[in-house]
């Protein structure tokens, strides 16, 4: 089984996306369900709807998943866990304040070491514990010894006990950490393979060690992809409007480049435009760079436009707005002058929008458009060109500038004749 997992406290981010399109692709490969879990357990962090909005996006790329888990559902389980644990002396319970805590890590920042547990919970005898009213989290003792497991793209990855620490499974408000709801969750729903952003990897030994301590011998495979970095070079944070899948609608990218590019990035692929059915067929996760990955908003362009010229033209139309066809085609006329819905819509409006007469050719575009009102269907260009130069006596540029006008609402843009096979049926509406 493969999972996405995000957490319902922000825009879904372009790394998240890539993160949920790979599980996709291989749970699709290998044949295994595909289950989306909301990591919902930081009640102060989650923000209300964000998880809708998450399963929408999914939707719109056409990831389908098999069922949809919340992970605070699971809250009994993990405390049972828990219990477990510090029955079994694995974990012990933690008496230290926050501002105790927040003192030590304070004084190992000033002398440069990287802040450890200092363990002193551990000593507490029973009884200590047992008479102590204060508050307490629940700490995982830490492992005796490194604990090592490969991963997929980066290669085999230790990681020494001090590394891994005394951490924190259980919150003083008996919710679980991050960590622990995560690798029991991983473990109940028989997770196979767990992908996930690079920012994770100091947390898989953590939760390899918490399964172990549980019993749990099945191994689980990792692939930790690479961070995304903005076009500066620095990693792609919020304040970078690129890495809000949203942001990316609203300026017009349709979902098939979107997830194009997002495979395309840091990767071996045998061709650079393709859609998410084909990239089930060859995509392999070996392939993919260990070195972050430069997002670059051209190349996305690029790709947006190829894939709007592959898209069947109702489909087309309906990115746009419209119910028709032949808006789709007319729209594929414009590629050239744009790369994204959001460039090309105006161009569309502009061709059915009320034109102004109010310029140097005002005078020839009435001519012209009382002449296109009274004139029957051409099939061709040439007939039609024909027709209205022989009904009006105009011609040269008196003749096209101010067509163009009364056809496109603006003086420049593809030929005419390109686009008139999609405007002929609509004349009347566009010279009304
Ligand atoms: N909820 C975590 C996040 O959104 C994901 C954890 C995981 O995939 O294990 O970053």
């Amino acid at each position: 089984m493969l999972r996405f997992a995000p957490s319902p406290t922000g825009d879904m981010h372009i790394g998240n996306l890539r993160v949920a399109i790979f599980n996709y692709i291989i749970a699709k490969q290998r044949n295994e369900r595909y289950i989306v879990r909301i990591e919902d357990t930081d009640k102060e962090r989650n923000i209300e709807g964000k998880d809708r909005e998450i399963l929408e996006i999914l939707n719109l790329f056409g990831l389908e998943y098999d069922e949809v888990y919340y992970q605070s559902h699971n809250l009994t389980i993990h405390q049972h866990m828990a219990i477990k644990m510090l029955e079994e002396r694995k974990a012990f319970a933690c008496f230290c304040s926050a501002e105790e805590l927040e003192a030590e890590r304070e004084t190992a920042k000033e002398s440069k070491r990287a802040y450890r547990y200092s363990g002193k919970c551990e000593l507490l005898s029973d009884e200590d514990v047992l008479t102590n009213e204060k508050p307490f989290t629940i700490r995982l003792k830490k492992p005796v010894s490194a604990i090592e497991f490969d991963d997929i793209i980066k290669g085999r990855l230790s990681f020494a006990p001090d590394d891994i620490d005394s951490f924190v499974i259980m919150r003083a408000d008996k919710t679980p950490t991050y960590n622990f709801a995560c690798a029991i969750d991983d473990m109940i729903h028989d997770i196979s393979l767990v992908i996930r952003g690079e920012d994770h990897v100091s947390n898989t030994p953590k939760q390899i060690h918490i399964r172990k301590l549980l019993g749990y011998d099945k191994d689980i495979d990792y692939a930790h992809l690479p961070v995304i970095l903005n076009e500066e070079g620095k990693k792609m944070s919020k304040r970078d409007s690129a890495s809000s899948v949203r942001w990316l609608f609203e300026e017009g990218f349709i979902p098939e480049a979107i997830a194009n590019y997002l495979i395309l990035l840091g990767n071996k692929t045998p061709k650079e435009i393709f859609t998410l059915d084909e990239a089930i067929e060859w995509f392999r996760l070996e392939n993919v760079s260990k070195a972050a990955a430069k997002f670059d908003l051209d190349k996305l362009r690029f790709i947006n436009r190829e894939h709007m010229k592959l898209m069947d033209s109702k489909d087309l139309s309906r990115a746009f707005g419209f119910a028709d066809a032949a808006i789709g085609d007319l729209a594929k006329c414009f590629l050239e002058e744009g790369s994204t819905i959001k460039e090309i819509k105006p161009k569309i409006e502009a061709i059915f929008s009320a034109k102004s007469f109010d310029n140097e050719w005002g005078e020839q575009m009435k001519i012209l458009q009382d002449a296109i009102k009274r004139a029957p269907g051409f099939d061709s260009f040439d007939e039609f060109k024909k027709y209205l130069t022989q009904q009006t006596g105009l011609k040269g540029k008196n003749f096209f500038k101010p067509l163009r006008l009364l056809l496109t609402g603006t003086d420049h843009g593809p030929e005419l004749s390109h686009l008139y096979p999609y405007l002929k049926s609509y004349l009347l509406e566009i010279v009304k």
